[in-house]
């Protein structure tokens, strides 16, 4: 059961009030998947896949644009 948040760490965060928009790089889930490199007794690099929460959304699953201010 995927872990989603109700709202990032921002109080009165305007993109978790809203949940029409899901998060353009986890696609809603609040995770993403990404590869990390293992090397093994033998040296040789593997690749595992990982489970965290989704950087963009904060696991959160709904869309945020970070834009700068100005
Ligand atoms: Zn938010
Ligand atoms: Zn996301």
């Amino acid at each position: 059961m995927p872990n989603t948040y109700e709202c990032c760490a921002l109080t009165d965060c305007p993109w978790c009030a809203r949940d029409d928009l899901a998060c353009h790089y986890c696609g809603g889930t609040g995770q993403w998947r990404p590869e990390k490199p293992v090397r093994d007794a033998s040296g040789l690099i593997a690749w595992t896949r990982v489970a965290e929460d989704c950087r963009m959304c904060t696991g959160t699953g709904k869309k945020h644009l970070h834009i700068a201010a100005g």
